[in-house]
C-alpha cells in the first residue's frame, strides 16, 4: 500500500513539475475567491469580465504607468501577482483556456488589444495559447533567466504587464507558443 502510494505520489509530482516548467515560474501563485479560484465547470461557457471601460484601441508606441499603490486598486491581487510580479496561474485554473469564442483578448491592466481568438490554438497545458501576437507591437519581449533556463518573457506593450511566456514549439504558421494567464487577460467578444 505504501509503495503504492509513493508511486501515485511520484507522478503527481512529476507530472505538476513538468506543467510549472511549461509555463513560468510560481506556478502555485493564486488568490482566494475571484474568477480566477477554481476550474471551471467542462459546460459552462467561460465568464467574461465586464470593464469595457478600460477597452481602449492606443496607438502602438503609447505606454502608460501607474504606481503599484494604483495597480492594487485596479487589479485583483491574483491580477496583481501576474501582471505586476511575473507569477504565474495554475493550470487549468483559468478562464480563457477553454474558451472558444470569436473576439479579442485584452490586456487586464489597460485594456490594450494582444490577442486574437483566430490564433488560439489547444495546447492541452491549461493556459490560453495563442501562435502570435494580435499585431506587431503590441507585445514585447524581454529574456527571463528564472529557474535555471533562459525563456522569452512576454508584456503588454503598453503598460508593460506580465503576460507569460513564448516557447518554439507551437504549431504552423508560426511555430511559436504564447503561454498566457487567464488573469492577465480580458476578453472582448465580438
Ligand atoms: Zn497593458
Amino acid at each position: 500500500m505504501r509503495k503504492i502510494l509513493c508511486t501515485t505520489l511520484a507522478v503527481s509530482l512529476l507530472v505538476s513539475g513538468a506543467v510549472m516548467i511549461a509555463c513560468g515560474p510560481g506556478a502555485d501563485a493564486q488568490s482566494t475567491g475571484g474568477r480566477h479560484a477554481g476550474a471551471q465547470d467542462p459546460g459552462a461557457e467561460p465568464p467574461t469580465r465586464d470593464r469595457p471601460e478600460r477597452w481602449v484601441d492606443p496607438l502602438i508606441g503609447e505606454t502608460i504607468h501607474f504606481t503599484d499603490a494604483q495597480w492594487r486598486t485596479r487589479l485583483t491581487p491574483l491580477e496583481f501577482d501576474v501582471l505586476r510580479e511575473q507569477g504565474t496561474e495554475r493550470a487549468f485554473t483559468g478562464v480563457y483556456a477553454d474558451n472558444h469564442r470569436h473576439g479579442v483578448y485584452r490586456c487586464a491592466g489597460c485594456g490594450a488589444p494582444l490577442f486574437s481568438s483566430d490564433h488560439k490554438f489547444e495546447s492541452g497545458t491549461g493556459w490560453p495559447s495563442f501562435t502570435r501576437a494580435i499585431a506587431a507591437g503590441r507585445v514585447a519581449t524581454t529574456q527571463d533567466s528564472t529557474l535555471g533556463m533562459v525563456r522569452t518573457e512576454v508584456h503588454c506593450a503598453r503598460c508593460g504587464g506580465h503576460l507569460g511566456h513564448i516557447f518554439p514549439d507551437g504549431p504552423p504558421p508560426t511555430g511559436q507558443r504564447y503561454c498566457i494567464d487567464s488573469a492577465s487577460l480580458d476578453f472582448d467578444a465580438r
